[in-house]
């Protein structure tokens, strides 16, 4: 049982590829001398503080403390399975051999050493059937992000208490007029060493760490309080648009938080859109009809995002008090020229226009996707080829030029 003293460890789980057909072929003697070579190779790799076990069989066990991100131990990861490659001499024979290797991370993973185990042999598993020789991680998506779960838990509440979060600004434009009728705020974490952090890594975590409340509040607050400004000071966007997570939109009493952000700003309601994602409205649809309810009390609009995405029920949809239905780009990715692979995108016009909807195309990258939803009755666009999300700054100069 690994003792460990730093707050933060993975558990790097490693079995050989190979190790029967060394058994078999070479007999249980160089079996054993590859295991000593193994144990060899993992503790010049590994620091002091670490530790390393083996587990029975050819599976070997290794604790890194004080693990500070992601990287640290894709590195050890790799230099494990690079020094396993290199031949060794074993009775007469040059052989190599190969591993699979598993990591989970405590405490994020588990937070037992069983726990931790049983995720880490998942993630050895998913690295065999992945073709052997490679590490997986338990979580998936932290290895494709690179974000480090641990470390950045602390650096986001930070930066929300610091207000060190950016919002760009994402123009909509009515397709008619060609004018701009709102803006969609996105939300910007600029981080010092790591660079621009996707939203979609950051409010996952935010969401699981409960930190969405606070982020959620200031998006909202700063938001309403920057369109305010611009009203004051003659510019009228239309409308701003927020987006809500699920958390959010399902803490209590959640509309008192709008309220008072309202009262705070001096923004007046109707100058507001929450945006909610379809997936999140049909979840729990009662409850999420009541909160829905709640909102549009306060006099501002609601629409739903992703559209399409999602599994909507259309006896919910109907009693949604809602303004607009948000196409995900998916489908306007679909649209090609002669408009043939788009059924589904028109399916959504006609749906909102037949529930008395106003209805957005999300992702709008090329003209001609934007002269097909004009010809189908398309209300709105947004995306690339009007404009990118924009900080402030930018969007200031856009509407002044
Ligand atoms: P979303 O609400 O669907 O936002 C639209 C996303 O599409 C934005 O990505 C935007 O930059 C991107 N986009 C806009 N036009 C185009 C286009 O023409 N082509 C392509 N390929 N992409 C386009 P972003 O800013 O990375 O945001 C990703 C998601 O993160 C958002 O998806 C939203 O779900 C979430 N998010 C962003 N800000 C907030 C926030 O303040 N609160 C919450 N709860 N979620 C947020
Ligand atoms: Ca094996
Ligand atoms: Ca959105
Ligand atoms: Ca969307």
């Amino acid at each position: 049982r690994a003792e460990h003293t730093g707050d933060n460890f993975a558990l790097v789980l490693i079995d050989l590829d190979r190790f029967k057909n060394v058994n078999d072929s070479l007999g249980h003697d160089a079996g054993d001398a590859l295991l000593k070579i193994v144990a060899e190779v993992l503790s010049e790799e590994l620091r002091e503080t670490d530790s390393v076990a083996r587990l029975g069989g050819d599976e070997f066990v290794v604790v890194l403390e004080g693990v500070r991100s992601i990287s640290d131990v894709e590195l050890v990861a790799g230099r494990i399975l690079n020094r396993l490659a290199l031949p060794t001499r074993l009775q007469g024979h040059e052989i190599t051999s190969t591993a699979s290797i598993g990591i989970s991370f405590y405490p994020r993973d588990g937070d037992s050493i069983d726990q931790l185990l049983k995720h880490a042999d998942i993630a050895m598993y998913r690295a065999k059937s992945a073709g052997k020789n490679r590490y997986e991680f338990f979580l998936k998506e932290m290895k494709t992000t690179l974000v480090d779960s641990l470390l950045l838990e602390n650096e986001l509440r930070r930066c929300i208490e610091n207000e060190e979060m950016h919002l760009h600004y994402q123009p909509q434009i009515d397709l008619r007029t060609g004018r701009i009728v709102g803006l969609e705020a996105l939300v910007r974490w600029q981080h010092a060493e790591r660079g621009m952090i996707s939203p979609m890594d950051f409010i996952p975590l935010a969401e699981d760490t409960g930190l969405i409340e606070p982020l959620g509040e200031w998006v909202l607050k700063h938001a309403c309080e920057r369109f305010q400004a611009w009203l004051m000071s003659g510019l009228n966007f239309g409308k701003i648009a927020v987006n809500l997570s699920t958390k959010q939109f399902r803490l209590r009493r959640f509309e008192q938080t709008v309220m008072s952000i309202l009262m705070e700003t001096r923004l007046a309601p109707q100058y507001l859109e929450l945006e909610i994602t379809e997936s999140s409205a049909m979840e729990n649809a009662e409850e999420a009809i009541h909160m829905l309810n709640c909102l549009s009390k306060l006099g501002l609009s609601l629409a739903i995002d992703d559209f399409g995405t999602g599994y909507s029920s259309l006896a919910y949809l109907r009693r949604f008090p809602i303004n607009k239905l948000k196409i995900d780009r998916s489908f306007v990715n679909d649209i090609d020229e002669d408009g043939s692979d788009s059924a589904i995108a028109k399916s959504i016009i006609d749906l909102a226009h037949n529930l008395k909807l106003d209805v957005l195309a999300e992702g709008v990258e090329h003209l001609d996707q934007s002269h097909w939803l004009l010809s189908k009755g398309c209300n709105q666009v947004q995306g690339f080829y009007y404009s990118k999300p924009l900080p402030e700054a930018q969007l200031l100069a856009l509407v002044n030029s």
